[in-house]
């Protein structure tokens, strides 16, 4: 991700981690205070010029791309204010473009952590809550959800706080809105106490995780699987709490060859494979299945919820009601067996507790999410096109920040609280200073 050569503003032209999306801004701003946020604002909205603020480019969709000011806030990242709370957990506010690396090193200094993470740490902490980024846990929300309070500047310019008190709507848009509520400035998240997780990694057939399932996903505070397309072979992920002072850490050998060799070195190789061999998925797939093997380790916290991915891929992924993961899954593989469809990437299958934000992919229900990948020099159209009429069956809801096809009109029927999100906006930014390509489609336009 990142500039590269210059576009036809003169400015570099901006290209998000996937390579699936590209942007010319008229202007890049790197403000170094929030003064000096406040006046972009204020002069584009004078100007009638769009802006949008960009975190660390990792959604695969147009979320973040702008023709208009594009606002880096790489200079408001600090650890502000630490409120400890009677419970040993606290309030902790931080500026919206702290890296997740950072928030976590910075929690884990003070002996804080948050409750659940994704898998990857290398997104804003704006841009992650923005899109819904999400760990799993059946018992746990995405990040989102430990969000309590937002400083942002609106496209009046104004910088206003808001929280489940102070001005609930805007709260609403502002912890998960494709930043259409304004450019967050600061956030304010619920910190538990530092903890630790005993990783428990299991090679098991895909037939008995899916006959099985519930009971895996309500026994372990973390349950995860990927699957491998075209075999039955699947690898599970238990995390959970140490609670009884067992301390395995993973030896720094293991650690190099399975996270560093065979999940990205000897992955990158076996994708270059498919790509110039489609017929060879199958076997090479086959072969990874055989390769898994069962491990168990612990570490902090964030420290086990966190990979590497350095092997560069599409993605598309959808939240399902949690009791339809079996037969999604089902029928994607009858699917890629009828078609044949190369796939060498696995399937990566999260779950989470229904939770009450508006645009939150786990509103109002017990959610399984399906991720589908691609690598990224293989075609992934017709893939995710097929997966998504099977999701289509379910009321699947995609993640903001991946590919999907699906306009405000289907999202609306997916989405109870949108016109109530489409009304925050026509109240905080009736002149839309802070639409895009992808807002427009995916929210509507403001009205
Ligand atoms: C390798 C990889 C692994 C991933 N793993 C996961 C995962 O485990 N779970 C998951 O749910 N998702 C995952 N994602 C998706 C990713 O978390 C989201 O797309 C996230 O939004 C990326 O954050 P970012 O900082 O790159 O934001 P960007 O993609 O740069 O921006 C995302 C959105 O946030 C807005 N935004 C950014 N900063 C601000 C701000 N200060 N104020 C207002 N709006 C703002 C942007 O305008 C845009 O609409 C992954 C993506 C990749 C590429």
């Amino acid at each position: 991700m990142g500039a590269r050569r210059p576009g036809p503003t003169g400015t570099a032209r901006w290209e998000n981690w996937a390579r699936t999306e590209h942007a010319d801004p008229c202007r890049v701003a790197r403000p170094r205070d929030l003064e000096a946020l406040v006046r972009e604002v204020r002069t584009a909205t004078a100007d009638g010029t769009r802006v949008r603020a960009v975190g660390a480019g990792h959604s695969f969709t147009g979320a973040a791309v702008t023709d208009g000011v594009q606002v880096h806030l790489d200079a408001l990242a600090g650890v502000e204010q630490v409120v400890p709370q009677p419970d040993g957990s606290a309030l902790v506010t931080v500026g919206a473009g702290i890296r997740l690396r950072a928030l976590n090193a910075g929690l884990a200094a003070r002996g804080l952590a948050l409750r659940n993470l994704g898998d990857i740490d290398v997104q804003t902490l704006a841009g992650a809550i923005s899109t819904g980024t999400h760990g799993t846990g059946a018992g746990l929300g995405g990040l989102a959800t430990q969000v309590v309070g937002c400083r942002l500047v609106t496209a009046s310019g104004d910088v206003v706080e808001v929280s489940a008190t102070q001005d609930p709507d805007l709260f609403e848009l502002a912890r998960l809105g494709l930043g259409t509520a304004g450019v967050l400035a600061a956030v304010t998240l619920h910190a538990v106490p530092a903890f630790r997780l005993r990783a428990r990694e299991e090679p098991m057939a895909l037939h008995d995780v899916l006959d099985d399932l519930d009971r895996l996903v309500d026994d372990n505070e973390h349950f995860e699987f990927f699957w491998f397309p075209h075999t039955d072979g699947a690898l599970t992920k238990r995390n959970n709490r140490v609670t009884d002072g067992d301390e395995r850490p993973l030896s720094p050998l293991r650690h190099l060859v399975d996270d560093e060799v065979l999940s990205n070195g000897v992955f990158e190789l076996t994708n270059r494979l498919a790509d110039a061999r489609p017929t060879l998925v199958p076997r090479l797939n086959a072969i990874a299945c055989r390769a898994l093997t069962a491990r168990t380790y612990t570490g902090a916290s964030a420290d086990v919820f966190v990979a590497r991915r350095r092997v560069r891929f599409r993605e598309m992924e959808y939240a399902v009601p949690r009791a339809s993961v079996p037969d999604v899954l089902r029928e994607v593989d009858a699917w890629l067996r009828r078609t044949g469809e190369p796939v060498p990437f696995p399937l990566e299958v999260r779950f989470a507790a229904a939770d009450d934000l508006w645009l939150s992919t786990a509103q109002g229900r017990a959610t399984g999410y399906v991720a589908v990948h691609q690598y990224h020099r293989m075609p992934h159209r017709r893939y995710f096109d097929a997966v998504e009429r099977i999701v289509a069956q379910v009321d699947g809801r995609p993640h903001w920040g991946k590919l999907h096809g699906l306009d405000h009109h289907r999202l609306a029927d997916l989405y109870p609280h949108l016109p109530d999100a489409q009304r925050v906006r026509a109240r905080v930014d009736p002149a839309g200073t802070f639409r895009n390509t992808y807002v427009d489609r995916v929210l509507g336009p403001v009205t």
